[in-house]
């Protein structure tokens, strides 16, 4: 399998239950490396931006207000597979149809505040990780663990 890049939000519901290494842990632990961190407020600008594929649908002002309610950790993935492999860690959209072991199931609070986003194609890794992230800010590293 080839070596992908996925972005990952720690989303402010998970910011703020103080579990933002809990989460990363489960990234490294299951082969996911983050080769780029940051932790931002966004701006309603931004949310919107990012989340414009939603635009029309009935959470879409909600989720913008939820997302921009306090700091989020933006991070790029990088891994075999890592756009699938960063959806199965996470889970279900709704916690409660979520499988026992992953991210939301564990920790997110509902189907809005699911503690974590993720790329769900590829093609949307590339245009996600170049929203929030400059090449020069994503930095290789080879794992000794
Ligand atoms: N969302 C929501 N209500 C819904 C569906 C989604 O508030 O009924 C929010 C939720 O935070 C979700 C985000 O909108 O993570 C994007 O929805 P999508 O269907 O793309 O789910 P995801 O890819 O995040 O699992």
């Amino acid at each position: 399998m080839a070596i992908e890049r996925t972005l990952s939000i720690i989303k402010p519901d998970g910011v703020e239950k103080g579990i933002i290494g809990k989460v990363i842990a489960r990234f490294e632990e299951k082969g996911l490396k983050p080769v780029a961190i940051r932790l931002a407020q966004l701006s309603k600008a931004e949310a919107e931006g990012f989340y414009a594929v939603h635009k029309a649908r009935p959470f879409f002002a909600d989720l913008v207000k939820f997302m921009t309610s306090g700091p989020v950790v933006l991070m790029v993935l990088e891994g075999e597979g890592a756009v699938a492999k960063n959806r199965e860690i996470m889970g279900a959209t709704d916690p409660a149809k979520a499988a026992p072991g992953t991210i939301r199931k564990d920790f997110a609070t509902n189907i809005e505040k699911n503690t974590v986003h993720g790329s769900d194609s590829p093609e949307n890794a590339k245009i996600e990780v170049s929203y929030f992230f400059p090449e020069v800010q994503i930095h290789a590293y080879e794992w000794k663990k």
